[in-house]
């Protein structure tokens, strides 16, 4: 048997390697985790603080304030952060706002919204979908029609960029159809927040959750919401059976109004180093201004489109309007499979596979939130990583060219 002898990493080669390479290798652009920023990184890199630790709790009163404003919400919301992924933030909005029986309506732009679905179901609510065609969403006609025929609908659930298919759904009318039916407006924005426009209090939405590995640019593991006041009152006056204890926003109100307080407080340990870290990234994110970072996003978008279209690859949303500031969807060209995915890794990039089972084979993901849209160099190498991997598989694309569209559209 061998003796694995481990050294001390020397502490200067130890920052060097917590610093990273500039633009790092391989980078990654997939739709999360994401690529984070150097004051992101070093704000996670100390010792795990207590959670009655005079700066942690600092720290979880900031975030929850910079949340409000990141999400644009009202003095009278309640964000809320918990140790957990984005599907617990899902979990969390059907277990603490449907009651087993009542109708909601689940807007079906893919993979997520099915999640969506799967996990109201599972708290007993009778779930209407309404899916639009594949890269589409629906009109307001439609979803006024569905939310009148097959009504009351306690709630409508919309993705607002769904990962699997890049489909952005405009939450606004959404929020007054839902208004006008007397149904609570919820939106997963796993894949949008700080990376789309969302106006939780002019709009009027009710919850707009996250998780931290997306457009806020973090490291992953936090469930990120605010709930606006239909919201918690739903909570308040329900009648079932109260949620499970660790998703029920009745177990963490006391806590989170303490640490706003600047008090100590517990109800189940919280994931101290994130919080270093979400009180660093919301921080950076508003020091520029979240109007500035959502333009940042959609910038960032709509030249790395200008550079698809160069190199011939369809994106699976049907429109403009519809096509997501985070994300791209893209269709493999004719003659082009998923091999194409381990070529642009060999040039230094990680991209994903496609998610959506009608789309799985046939395209892939390149992800574009959070620090990565401040970077021209991280987008450049993106671009120049499909276009090397498309000729390496045979296509005759213009690499030069691509380059120039996505330099044109960031003004660089
Ligand atoms: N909703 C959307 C839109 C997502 O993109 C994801 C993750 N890709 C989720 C929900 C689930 O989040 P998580 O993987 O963090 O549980």
């Amino acid at each position: 048997m061998s003796i694995c002898v481990t050294h001390a990493i020397p502490y200067p080669a130890m920052q060097t390697s917590l610093a990273r390479s500039n633009p790092p290798t391989p980078l990654l652009m997939i739709p999360g985790p994401v690529e984070i920023s150097p004051t992101v990184l070093a704000a996670t890199s100390v010792p795990p603080p207590g959670h009655t630790a005079a700066r942690l709790i600092e720290a979880f009163g900031n975030s929850l304030e910079r949340m409000r404003q990141v999400w644009q919400a009202d003095a009278a919301s309640q964000p809320f952060l918990l140790a957990g992924s984005g599907t617990l933030a899902m979990e969390v909005a059907a277990a603490n706002l449907v009651e087993p029986g009542d109708r909601v309506l689940v807007i079906n732009t893919g993979f997520f919204s099915e999640r969506m679905a799967e996990i109201l179901r599972r708290a007993g609510a009778k779930v209407t979908e309404l899916a639009p065609p594949l890269g589409e969403a629906p009109g307001t006609d439609e979803v006024r029609e569905t939310l009148r025929g097959g009504g009351p609908f306690k709630a409508l659930f919309a993705t607002h960029v769904d990962t699997s298919t890049g489909v952005r759904v405009d939450p606004e009318p959404l929020c007054r159809l839902a208004r006008d039916a007397g149904a609570l407006a919820v939106f997963d924005g796993v894949c949008a927040t700080a990376g789309e426009r969302f106006e939780m209090a002019a709009w009027g939405a009710d919850l707009y959750f996250t998780g931290s590995q997306k457009a806020l640019g973090l490291p992953p593991g936090l469930a990120l919401m605010v709930a606006g006041e239909r919201a918690l009152a739903a909570r308040a006056s329900r009648r079932a059976a109260p949620p499970p204890l660790y998703l029920d926003w009745h177990s963490w109100l006391p806590v989170h109004r303490a640490y706003e307080e600047r008090k100590p407080s517990y109800f189940a340990t919280p994931a101290t180093t994130l919080v270093m870290g979400l009180e660093a990234g919301l921080g950076e994110i508003l020091e520029e201004g979240i109007a500035a970072r959502i333009a940042a996003h959609a910038r960032a978008a709509k030249a790395l489109n200008a550079a698809w279209r160069v190199l011939g690859l369809r994106t699976v949303p049907k429109s403009a309007a519809v096509t997501a500031n985070t994300l791209s969807v893209l269709l493999f060209p004719e003659g082009i499979d998923a091999s194409l995915l381990p070529k642009i890794a060999a040039r230094g990039v990680t991209v994903a596979g496609g998610l959506h089972p009608a789309v799985k084979a046939t395209s892939f993901r390149v992800g574009h939130m959070g620090y990565s849209v401040t970077r021209p160099d991280y987008l450049r190498r993106a671009v120049e990583a499909v276009a090397g991997a498309l000729q390496d598989a045979g296509a005759a694309v213009d690499a030069a060219a691509a380059v120039g569209a996505l330099e044109a559209g960031l003004g660089s």
